[in-house]
């Protein structure tokens, strides 16, 4: 509870009251419904810059200097409270000052009479400046807003470079799996090549001393390829290579492996198989080739060179085995298997 003004006088009550509404910064408005006439006190006037008095003493000069805007809102929420449907009147809006520009108020008031039929007969209230309190708000909500509006810009800027770091890791993948690819596989034929077939086969070699398994290797050699690419063209010898590297492939199993050794050479290591397994093998695959048939009827042969792992052998001794039997199938007229 605040303390009263003790007054011994009307007059010095109103005196009080005078330079009270003088020194302070609210402007203080005073509505005599009856007459329409509204008392508006110095610091209204100053508020929005206008001379003490110069405008008239009505709602109309209230109403004028509204903005526009805001207007409609004011007028709802005025109606609304001096008809009993809400208890406060407390609103914020723009007022014109004297210079055209409008400066952000909030306006309270109360009714402070009514007639005896219940209408509105006076209503005081006060005017508050809170222009620079409302731009600050404003200045926040934008700030907020563009936040809000970065931050979304930037989810998006996430998303695409996430979007595109993944596609640049497919073709970085594909170009990994490429490169792994060629590097043991031959270009031409699709097999496996030399280089692989070296690590293979000392990987073979390991297990087979590791486990005792049998390991069996075929050297096959095209016979007269040099004729058959001066008679059909080099490319036709191409096609050739690929044939019989495709051929090879399809008659063995997924863990034997051909690899291409060098120019019209291929050579298969057969883990876990016996000599004589790999002798069918070999004579099968001879008879395969030599009955395959290409353009305009020429046909190819070759000769086979097998071998077994045997106790103490390395990569070198095993494969120069291999070579030796390819090399009396070559002496004995081709298109046939030895053994060493
Ligand atoms: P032999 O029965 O003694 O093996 O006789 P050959 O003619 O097959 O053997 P030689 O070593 O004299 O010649 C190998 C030929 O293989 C020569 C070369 O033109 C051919 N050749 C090697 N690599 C390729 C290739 O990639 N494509 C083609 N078309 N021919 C090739
Ligand atoms: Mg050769
Ligand atoms: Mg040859």
């Amino acid at each position: 509870m605040y303390k009263r003004y003790h007054h011994s006088n009307l007059e010095q009550a109103e005196a009080t009251l005078g330079h009270i509404l003088d020194i302070i910064e609210d402007g203080v408005w005073d509505w005599n419904a009856l007459t329409g006439e509204v008392i508006r006190s110095p610091g209204w006037y100053r508020m929005l810059d206008y001379d003490i008095e110069a405008l008239k003493e009505n709602v109309f000069t209230w109403e004028e200097i509204i903005h526009p805007d805001d207007y409609p809102g004011v007028m709802a929420h005025f109606e609304a409270y001096t008809q009993g449907q809400i208890e406060n009147y407390r609103i914020q809006y723009r007022c014109k000052k004297k210079d055209g520009s409008y400066l952000w108020i909030e306006d309270s008031a109360k009714i402070v009479a009514r007639t005896p039929s219940g209408k509105v007969a006076r209503m005081i209230g006060s005017h508050t400046n809170i222009h620079q309190q409302k731009l600050a708000q404003q200045e926040l909500e934008k700030q907020n807003r563009l936040l809000a509006e970065d931050n979304l810009s930037l989810e998006g800027l996430v998303e695409q470079r996430t979007q595109e770091l993944s596609e640049l890791n497919q073709t970085l993948y594909q170009k990994i799996e490429n490169v792994q690819y060629n590097a043991t596989h031959d270009v031409l034929t699709g097999v496996y090549n030399r280089r692989c077939f070296e690590e293979r086969l000392q990987k073979e070699i390991s297990r087979a001393k590791r486990y005792c398994h049998p390991l069996c290797i075929i050297l096959i050699d095209i016979d007269d390829f040099k004729v058959f690419n001066d008679r059909y063209g080099h490319k036709q010898g191409d096609l050739i290579l690929q044939k019989v590297a495709k051929l090879l492939e399809e008659h063995l199993r997924e863990t034997d492996t051909v690899a291409r050794w060098g120019g019209e050479e291929f050579v298969i290591i057969l883990p876990e198989t016996d000599k004589l397994v790999a002798i069918e093998k070999a004579e099968s695959l001879r008879q395969l080739i030599a009955n395959l048939r290409f353009n305009k009827n020429s046909k190819i042969t070759c000769s086979f060179g097998v071998t077994a792992f045997m106790e103490g052998d390395c990569a070198d001794s095993i494969f120069s085995r291999t070579d030796k039997a390819l090399y009396r199938a070559k002496k004995l007229s081709r298109n046939n298997v030895q053994v060493e």
